[in-house]
């Protein structure tokens, strides 16, 4: 059947329509969570702790597809940002491209950005925990569950709303401690395990003074004199 060059550049414009730009706008606004099938890439090392963060349960973060907050029922894995901001970490410099393009996740898989309903179908699905990457029965797994107990969201919003109700000492000083657990913890596994930074923030979550605006504080630091400050609750980086 004869195809006019005009309805031919319609039928190529609309193909191109259902592809992938690569523009990275997308990748940008924030690395996506992992799923089950991403197990896999961590496994075989396409993705490694380092390029990870966990968000745990209780925590605030951003809805990448409808928008805004919401508090996180279960602990998920994301693609950490570059610099602690959004723009995921394998957006290769200069070229805006996917370093990791053949191995990228299943969310990045599902997006198109002209079409979310893909994405939208399965986003919530099958999302991983770091327990899903990290053996619980090794050394480490121990000391991440450990550290999950001592340090759980549930625990620190309790802890938080009663000192906010009436400045409870009990309360403040229970915060503290996991203030001080928390930091410990993290020193002592980079200066025995080598863990990086980046890797803490996969094995134990973020640093608990970044996670007390999910809990309504802020902590503000003179020396060694900590203050806890209410404050509505904020904004996670997820
Ligand atoms: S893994 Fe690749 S495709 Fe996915 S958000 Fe990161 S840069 Fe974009």
């Amino acid at each position: 059947m004869y195809s006019s060059p005009v309805s031919a550049r319609n039928k190529q414009r609309g193909q191109e329509g259902q592809h992938c730009r690569r523009c990275a706008v997308c990748c940008r606004r924030g690395g996506p969570a992992l799923h089950t099938p991403d197990i896999e890439l961590y496994r075989r090392g396409a993705i490694r702790g380092k390029h990870l963060v966990t968000f745990r349960q209780g925590e605030l973060a951003r809805e990448n597809v409808q928008g805004g907050l919401i508090r996180l029922e279960a602990e998920i894995v994301k693609l950490r940002g570059i610099s602690g901001g959004f723009a995921c970490i394998f957006i290769e410099e200069g070229s805006s491209l996917c370093a990791i393009h053949a191995d990228r996740p299943a969310e990045c898989r599902a997006l198109n950005c002209r079409d979310p309903r893909a994405l939208t179908a399965m986003y919530r699905d099958d999302r991983i925990s770091r327990f899903d990457l990290i053996d619980r029965q090794s050394a480490l797994g121990e000391l991440a569950a450990e550290h999950e107990r001592r340090c759980s969201l549930g625990r620190l919003g309790e802890l938080a709303a009663r000192y906010g109700l009436d400045g409870s000492r009990v309360a403040r000083d229970a915060i503290l401690e996991q203030l001080r657990y928390d930091r410990e913890m993290r020193g002592l596994m980079a200066e025995r395990a080598n863990l990086t930074p980046a890797e803490l923030d996969f094995v134990f979550g973020r640093p608990l003074p970044s996670v007390l605006p999910s809990v309504g504080l802020s902590l503000a630091a003179s020396g060694e004199i900590f203050t806890l400050i209410p404050i509505q609750p904020g904004v996670g980086d997820a």
